[in-house]
This record gives C-alpha cells, sequence and structure tokens, in this order.
C-alpha cells in the first residue's frame, strides 16, 4: 500500500490509473466561431488525442443589461467548423439542461476579478468560474484551450484551476487578428462598417504602448496618456480603461518591471471590444 501526501503525488499516482497517455483537450466556446476559435481548436487537436468543443452562451456570464438576447448563435456553421477541424465531440447543452430550475451554485475568484472588467461588468467572472467549474467536472480534461485575447479571464481561470485543484493544463493560446489587426471576436459583427474602422484604433493604440515600454521609456504615465490619447481621439470611441499592469497580479503598475500587460477597452456605440498585449522582455534591471 502507498501513502501520499501531496496533491501532485496524488495526480501522478491518479493519471497513471487513466488517461495519461491519451490526452482529452477542451475548448469551451460560445458558439458564433470564427477564426481565433479555429486556432484554439487546431492547438488542441496537435496537442491532444481527443478534442472536445463546448458551445453554450452562458446566461451566467452577462449582465441584466447585456447582449445575452442577441449574442450570435449559429449552432449549424459552428458544428461545419468543429468537423472541418477533426473534433470528436461537440458539448452544445440547452440552458435547462446545464442549470436546472434548483440550480444554486456559484464559483468565484476574488482579488483578480475585481478591477478592469469585473469593475465594469460585476458578475461577469462568476458566470465564467462557475461555468468552467462546471464543464470541467463534466468533460474532465486535461488540457483546457483559451485565448489571450481575454487576458484577465485566462488569468482568472489559471488561478481558479489551481485555488480548487481541478487538474486541467491550462494553455493560453495567442490572439488571432484579422490582416488590420483587430482581434477576431464574435461581437464585431455588431459593428457597422464606419465603426470597423475606427475599431482597430484599438489595437493600433496598445502596440504603440508596447513598442514605448520595450523601447525602455519609464514614465507609465506617460506611456498609459499616450494610448488614451489616442483612443479618445478616434471619432465614436468610448474609452472604458487602458491600463499598464502586473502580468500576474493585474495590478496597474508605477514603474516597469519584467512582465507587464497593457489592457485596453473600449465601447463603439453599443459594442464594447476589448484587447492587449504582454510585454516580457525589458531594458530594465528587476
Ligand atoms: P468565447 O466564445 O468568446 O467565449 O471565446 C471562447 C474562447 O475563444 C476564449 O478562450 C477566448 O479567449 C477565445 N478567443 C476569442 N477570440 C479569440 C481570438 N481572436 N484569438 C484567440 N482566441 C480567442
Amino acid at each position: 500500500m502507498q501513502v501520499i501526501r501531496t496533491i501532485r503525488g496524488l495526480r501522478v499516482w491518479r493519471n497513471h490509473l487513466t488517461s495519461g497517455r491519451h490526452p482529452l483537450g477542451f475548448v469551451p466556446t460560445m458558439g458564433a466561431l470564427h477564426e481565433g476559435h479555429r486556432t484554439l481548436i487546431q492547438r488542441a487537436r496537435r496537442r491532444c488525442r481527443t478534442v472536445v468543443v463546448s458551445v453554450f452562451v452562458n446566461p451566467l456570464q452577462f449582465g441584466p443589461r447585456e447582449d445575452f438576447a442577441e449574442y450570435p448563435r449559429t449552432l449549424r456553421a459552428d458544428l461545419t467548423m468543429c468537423r472541418q477541424e477533426g473534433v470528436e465531440l461537440v458539448f452544445a447543452p440547452s440552458i435547462q439542461e446545464f442549470y436546472p430550475s434548483d440550480f444554486q451554485t456559484t464559483v468565484s475568484v476574488n482579488r483578480l476579478t475585481r478591477r478592469w472588467e469585473g469593475a465594469i461588468r460585476p458578475t461577469h467572472f462568476a458566470g465564467v468560474t462557475t461555468v468552467l467549474t462546471k464543464l470541467f467536472n463534466l468533460v474532465k480534461p486535461d488540457f483546457a484551450f483559451f485565448g489571450q485575447k481575454d487576458y484577465q479571464q485566462a488569468v482568472v481561470i489559471k488561478q481558479l484551476v489551481k485555488d480548487l485543484h481541478l487538474g486541467v493544463t491550462v494553455i493560453v493560446c495567442p490572439t488571432a487578428r484579422e490582416p488590420d489587426g483587430l482581434a477576431y471576436s464574435s461581437r464585431n459583427q455588431y459593428l457597422s462598417s464606419v465603426q470597423r474602422r475606427h475599431a482597430t484604433v484599438l489595437p493600433k493604440a496598445l502596440a504603440i504602448g508596447a513598442n514605448a515600454l520595450k523601447e525602455g521609456r519609464r514614465s507609465l504615465r506617460a506611456v498609459s496618456r499616450l494610448m488614451a490619447d489616442m483612443l479618445q481621439a478616434e471619432p465614436g470611441v468610448t474609452v472604458e480603461y487602458v491600463a499598464i499592469c502586473d502580468a500576474h497580479t493585474l495590478e496597474p503598475l508605477r514603474r516597469p518591471q519584467r512582465d507587464m500587460v497593457l489592457l485596453g477597452a473600449i465601447r463603439l456605440g453599443r459594442t464594447r471590444l476589448i484587447d492587449n498585449r504582454l510585454v516580457k522582455a525589458a531594458r530594465w534591471p528587476r
């Protein structure tokens, strides 16, 4: 008989019993699949023997005045993409199936969800972490694939998995972008053609900020101002936030450091867009 005292030890023992050699990859989505989702599925396909995609527009992660009702639902096209990419299983439950009427449990991550998206969308992350806890329990994936596009979400999910010992390896994949730099998003289809042109200011401003930091600009206040001014000058754009943060804690920074993330959110009419840039390499010493 063995006695194991560490979580890691328990996991290694448990994984040897079953699927360890045939990893299962999982890509959770809300459907309306686009090229960004496709890159996640392809990454899962390369890494894992079996790939599961979920398509579920999760009501819990929308606020009362948000776009749950209008959110695009394109299951037929989603299934075509999944078939093309060799996905083994699509899990697409109904709301009643997933949240029976007596459902009453919420999972939430605290500190990391207070700022940025969490400040503007107060119930959003609890909705995300609750749906993912359920999905991870159901699918029991070895690897789960998320986009860097939703940077704060990715950090929150890593924390969730760590805190609750969910036993899935979270892989964060690079943001897939249109040729003009705009990140693919299911919400881009809400934009008029004029708004669509102005929307590229978000990736442009973040890229300019990131370059300034890489070149060694030390005043974060000046770099933030540069990005905010650029966003504000764009017709039709309302800036929700633009900030230079610690890439792990998401706290705003006063001074440059090694791992920084630039987070931005804007509105064009009623459409919200978010984007980010990671700045890892820096010239200054720690
Ligand atoms: P959603 O369907 O919006 O919930 O997104 C499902 C997953 O796709 C999340 O992990 C997102 O971060 C990811 N994703 C969305 N847009 C992109 C993109 N442009 N590039 C890479 N991943 C993305």
